[in-house]
């Protein structure tokens, strides 16, 4: 229902980068939605998902009224007995029996409030974010090095510098726009050098002068090597050093042994490649080293962030115009969450949970009955504390633990055994929320108010412009009438997020004076109509102050006590063996985001990568008999599942990458975090998400199968299934370990065909293909293609069927025939989400002439609009793989892409 019919400028909630949208209902009901171009993230840039946005706003699937033990209950009944339910396990097993975990998909008011209730009301720190598994270890970094949690730059550093050094990250997918402002800031000054960390040879790669293929945490060495370098080379700052660093002589007696033969040997790069990016290091004065996931999601990952920080200390790169270390957060508000203190070792504002004078400012400030004088624990802690029965409830809000979370099946286990778990969430199925004794319909993006604060420490509105459906709300409501409930009632008696803003900002100024980064107070008295206008602004922003554009330590002054940095010194962990295994590397792909509770629901978004996969290099893929749009078994001792593989020389050799996103509601066996067992960086509590080991052994079903289906269908138990949406229905692979008795009523059962629908059929023995078209009226219901090697049909070609008219018989045979349709080519597989434009599509255009990105788009209309698949457009320029794209299709039509 439309609450706004102006256009309402909002918040992207995807991705770090904090893109500004501005979001118009149209008459007939659907949502338009272009980027904000006075918002200083995009100046109205936006990648694939965020112009996607809104083909997910829809009610399929969500969770509109409370639950109880699965049974509809009133508001009021489900807030009573999670009250009581926390309330009795508090008095019998005391504060440190229950937990919280939230979310970076949380609003920053939402996540203030979760985090009052828990440290400042029921007096345990037990509350931690999915943050933990996205940057709490450059959290941890920036303290040992800053003093506090501050990111020093802003995303015009990237623009401005000389030289961007990219680790562990996959900027091109990840943080595309971002990605894309870094692309045409190289394009105005091609002398600008990009450098590129990464054991995989991403979409990222292709915009880098220089590409490192490390292996796996390599980086740490890397690091020490430059800082030798730095020194040897005589590029230290050694009058900043002076002036503001303590440590570094520590620190470079820790490195001073990791010359460039050492770092090629633990690194596995050419000795050659090393010395040019040292060498483009030294000489470079204004450099940025952005990092992410690839850098964080690592048992040494703390150290990795400190070795990169120490190399911008030395050179006194910090805090100046081009200039610094950049740590890029994966979610939409994983630095508000910090802000407020939403991870398990943190307190509000930036402030330290073991330190009196900051608890005492605290709890005065709250007049709170009892802080806990000691962190909580962290995620992966945490849902142990679970499994072993140390918690006695849980209250789950905007996230999946259940496919997220490492060792994903024994998290699964351990909330299954939890005598109370509360999950609020906007979807009613999901891996976690099964599990739920009480269920909490959550409002969702466009339905809700509050702040989210982008890498850059930019805090930018979500505001509604749609009714909150059913009896959906908000997440911060949801908590304070449980507070009001157990007895805190004046401390959560807030009447609108406005308040609560107000209340965090004021917070952030109490006894700061500059002791510590994080200070909005110059909105402490902000009204309910100033809020609803709150224009994107950094922090800090103290009491008085104008609103101005900010870099940290510039000046030379951090936060440590003696207000000097931190040089840090680093035991570099000695490569491990593998033992024969493959390096299991997780991560994102270009159009979907986390467990697909919103990507999942866009037929363009779900066409580039529409089933779950499993990436390696084709020597590995020969030697283990893993063939072209074959299936993989990964497996260990945690578990196994079953992928498609995709075969790619993007892969390093003895590692294999799967995506996170694939759960039990769209895949029969692909939660691949299943398989990462519970390893954590010591000092951050940060899971090694990148660094399972598996075995890899290929799968040969009896039968392939493909389908396209105008119903969704039923995920039976198949070896290997998945399901991804369609223009005018569903498209799935699957695969029969044994034929079925009765096929066709197999198949009829799957994708919900009734028994008076027209079969047209072909089979052919010697092929073992077999393949079958339902029609009711003209229309196709439903079609599948089975065969005993991987299925070679056109798949947009075969999905755009269900949308056509089959007036006579011959049309109809041309569904089986798998010929493409009579009056358009096969467009091939998806490249450009925005317009629909196919790998062959651009193929064709290639092969013209056209020769630059420029040339396609204006030929195809491909990356014209967001820009996400310029990458993928100028792989297909380039080549390389040209003449395969003809032949696979699917998901493997990507592998020569990607
Ligand atoms: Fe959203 Fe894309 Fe911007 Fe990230 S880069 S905030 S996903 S539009």
């Amino acid at each position: 229902m439309i609450l706004q019919s102006e256009p309402t400028k909002t918040t992207c909630p995807y991705c770090g980068v904090g893109c500004g949208v501005i979001a118009e209902v149209e008459a007939n009901g659907e949502v338009s939605i272009k980027g904000d171009p006075g918002h200083p993230a995009n100046f109205g840039r936006l990648c694939s998902k965020g112009s996607a946005l809104g083909d997910t706003l829809d009610l399929n699937g969500r969770l509109l009224h409370p639950e109880i033990n699965n049974q509809r209950a009133s508001w009021d009944e489900a807030l009573d007995l999670v009250a009581l339910k926390f309330s009795d396990a508090i008095r019998d097993h005391g504060p440190d029996s229950v937990a919280f975990y939230v979310s970076g998909q949380m609003l920053t008011e939402d996540y203030y409030v979760a985090n009052k209730l828990m440290k400042g009301f029921i007096g345990s720190a037990n509350i931690d974010t999915n943050s933990r598994l996205c940057m709490a270890s450059s959290v941890a970094g920036h303290k040992r090095a800053f003093g506090a949690d501050t990111v020093p730059g802003t995303y015009e550093d990237l623009e401005m510098a000389d030289l961007v050094v990219l680790v562990g990250s996959n900027l091109a997918w990840c943080h595309p726009v971002l990605y894309q402002r870094l692309m045409a800031a190289k394009e105005q000054r091609p002398e600008m050098r990009v450098v590129l960390i990464d054991p995989r040879r991403t979409m990222t790669a292709d915009l880098a002068d220089l590409h490192l293929a490390i292996e796996n945490d390599g980086d740490v060495a890397l690091f020490m090597g430059l800082l030798t370098h730095l020194k040897q080379s005589g590029s230290f700052d050694q009058a900043y050093i002076d002036a503001h660093v303590n440590g570094m002589d520590d620190a470079l007696n820790a490195s001073f042994w990791f010359d460039v033969a050492e770092v090629a040997r633990r690194t596995g790069v050419a000795r050659n490649d090393i010395e040019t990016f040292y060498s483009w290091f030294a000489t470079t004065e204004k450099t940025v080293t952005v990092y992410s996931q690839g850098v964080n999601q690592s048992q040494s990952s703390t150290d990795k962030v400190n070795a990169i920080i120490n190399c911008h200390l030395a050179t006194g790169r910090i805090g100046k115009p081009g200039m610094g270390p950049f740590s890029v957060t994966g979610q939409p508000n994983a630095m508000g969450g910090r802000e407020v203190g939403g991870l398990a070792n943190m307190l509000a504002a930036h402030m330290e949970i073991e330190n009196a004078a900051h608890r005492n400012i605290v709890q005065d400030f709250w007049q709170s009955p009892a802080l806990p004088q000691k962190p909580g624990l962290k995620a992966v802690d945490l849902f142990q504390a679970v499994g072993d029965g140390r918690i006695k409830a849980l209250w789950i809000m905007s996230t999946n633990p259940v496919v997220s979370m490492p060792d994903a099946g024994a998290v699964e286990d351990a909330i299954k055994a939890c005598p109370f778990v509360v999950v609020s969430d906007v979807m009613a199925e999901t891996d976690t929320i099964r599990h739920a004794h009480v269920k909490l319909p959550a409002t969702a993006w466009g339905e809700k108010n509050g702040t989210v604060t982008n890498s850059e420490r930019r805090i930018s509105c979500q505001r509604a412009f749609m009714q909150a459906p059913g009896e959906a709300k908000p997440d911060w409501w949801q908590m304070a009438e449980v507070g009001k409930r157990m007895g805190f009632g004046q401390a959560f008696d807030w009447a609108s997020p406005a308040q609560i803003f107000a209340e965090h900002a004021a917070l952030s100024g109490v006894e700061n004076n500059g002791s510590r980064d994080f200070d909005i107070s110059a909105y402490a008295g902000i009204s309910d109509a100033e809020y609803e206008n709150l224009q994107p602004f950094q922090w800090p922003q103290s009491y008085g102050e104008k609103p101005k554009e900010t870099r940290f330590f510039g000046n030379g002054d951090f936060f440590t006590p003696d207000k000097r940095g931190r040089a840090i010194a680093i035991n570099a962990p000695e490569p491990k063996s593998n033992h024969g295994l493959f390096t299991l590397n997780t991560g994102r792909v270009r159009d979907h985001w986390h467990t697909m509770t919103r990507t999942g629901k866009s037929a363009r978004l779900s066409a580039h990568m529409a089933e779950p996969y499993c990436e390696l290099h084709p020597d590995d893929a020969a030697a283990f008999g893993v063939i072209d749009a074959g299936l993989v078994i990964l497996s260990n001792e945690l578990g196994n599942v079953v992928l498609r593989a995709l075969i790619s020389p993007r892969q390093r050799k003895g590692a294999v990458f799967a995506p996170m996103h694939w759960s039990d509601q769209n895949a029969a066996n692909a939660r691949i975090d299943r398989l990462v067992g519970p390893v954590v960086d010591p000092i951050s509590g940060q899971p090694a998400l990148k660094a399972g080991l598996v075995s890899v052994e290929p799968y040969q079903p009896q039968s392939y199968g493909f389908a396209v289906s105008a119903k969704e269908p039923i995920v039976g138990t198949f070896p290997y299934f998945s399901k991804a949406i369609a223009s005018d229905g569903w498209r799935s692979e699957f695969a029969f370990a044994t034929m079925p008795d009765d096929l066709e009523t197999s198949l009829r059962k799957m994708f919900g065909v009734g028994t008076h629908a027209e079969l047209i059929a072909y089979h052919d023995n010697a092929l073992a293909q077999q393949r079958f078209a339902f029609f009711e009226g003209e229309k196709l219901i439903a079609a599948a293609f089975l065969s005993r090697d991987p299925v070679t049909v056109s798949r947009s070609v075969a999905a755009a069927d269900l949308a056509r008219d089959f007036t006579n018989r011959q049309s109809r045979f041309g569904v089986i025939a798998t010929r493409p349709s009579f009056d358009q080519p096969d467009p091939g597989a998806q490249i450009c989400a925005c317009f629909g434009v196919g790998a062959n599509q651009i193929t064709a255009a290639v092969k013209s002439g056209c020769l630059s990105v420029e040339a396609v788009g204006k030929a195809t209309s491909a990356g014209t609009n967001c820009g996400s698949c310029k990458g993928e457009i100028r792989s297909l320029i380039a080549g390389l793989y040209e003449s395969e794209i003809q032949n696979v299709q699917g998901i493997l039509e990507q592998q020569d892409i990607i």
